[in-house]
């Protein structure tokens, strides 16, 4: 059997494809834009598989098995997408049957951020590491993550293990799109890194800032802008990214108490800050880290960037149906 698989990313803009081989490198990928209801995006799905085989040089029937990534709510062991925000129209798609057999291939479907997670662990950042637990937290609009043990992808009883955005880490506080208080994603997503800024500068116009031009020419600011602005030593913009760095350092350390593993990576745009990001979050890990012994963990940084989610699916498909 071939070892080959094809890996599809389906986002709110986009559809990406790749076909990955059996060392879990990527040879061949395109992108297409995504379109409006699911008998038009399943379309521009095939098309794009097809266009992927194409530019990998290979044959189709080379393929050996489909991964789908896909944003949710959805059951990864039913195949069908229950709904989503980024995708209107979709109301309980059976995505997964409809891919196979269109392409005549076994498929698998996975929540975005969960197979993003394992690509990162079998062909990212936990590559040639040797171990089998790791965990990936991903900082974008929204804060989502993926949980890996034994080598396994955890998916919980509803597919719902791994949302670390909604760890609740400061009781009663800023409301969270989910309903709830005072949630990681309100304090670490990059969307609301930028909306903090914007607030701290209302809150205290005595406070001069280079964030307050952006504010002004821009009509807002980003984690980006915050980022850079901090980087050059602008007092208001640290504090805010310092404050980021905290909260993700604290769930770092919830993190390590309910799964142990040997590795935490970051993902999502925030991640490019690297060690600005990275050396804060370590530093508010070991402060907060119980002293009864030393952490075993590593914290580190996503390396795939936007194909991850296409790969980890083809990963997650070839686990499923070759080895
Ligand atoms: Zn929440």
């Amino acid at each position: 059997m071939s070892d080959l698989c094809l890996g599809l990313d389906l986002g709110g803009t986009n559809i990406k494809a790749g076909v990955i081989a059996g060392n879990s490198k990527l040879i061949g990928k395109v992108s297409v834009s995504t379109g409006v209801g699911p008998d038009a995006v399943i379309a521009n799905m095939i098309q794009a598989a097809k266009e992927a085989v194409k530019t990998a040089r290979v044959a189709m029937d080379a393929i050996a098995a489909v991964g789908i990534a896909s944003p949710g709510p959805l059951s990864s062991k039913r195949g069908v997408v229950f709904r989503s925000a980024n995708l209107p129209g979709w109301l309980n798609v059976p995505l997964r049957e409809r891919i196979s057999g269109a392409l005549s291939k076994p498929a698998i479907l996975e929540n975005d951020a969960k197979a993003a997670a394992y690509g990162e662990y079998r062909a990212g950042a936990g590559r040639d590491r040797a171990i089998n637990d790791f965990v990936m937290i991903t900082l974008g609009t929204g804060v989502g993550g993926g949980v890996v043990q034994d080598g396994k992808l955890v998916h919980g009883s509803f597919d719902s293990a791994g949302e670390f955005g909604h760890m609740i880490m400061v009781p009663g506080g800023d409301l969270c799109g989910c309903g709830q208080h005072g949630c990681l994603e309100v304090y670490a997503a990059a969307s609301r890194t930028g909306q903090h800024a914007m607030r701290m500068l209302r809150e205290h116009p005595e406070r001069p800032s280079s964030l307050r031009q952006v504010m002004q020419t821009v009509g807002q600011v980003t984690a980006r802008d915050v980022e850079q602005s901090a980087q050059a030593g602008d007092s208001v913009a640290l504090e805010i990214w310092e404050k980021t760095c905290e909260f993700l350092g604290l769930a770092c350390v919830n993190i390590v108490h309910a799964y142990d593993p040997q590795m935490i990576v970051l993902a999502g745009g925030m991640a490019a800050a690297g060690d600005f990001l990275l050396m804060r979050v370590r530093q508010a890990f070991m402060e907060r880290f119980w002293k009864m012994d030393a952490p075993h963990v590593e914290i580190g940084l996503a390396e795939l960037g936007n194909d991850a989610g296409m790969i980890g699916a083809a990963e997650l498909a070839r686990e499923a149906f070759i080895h």
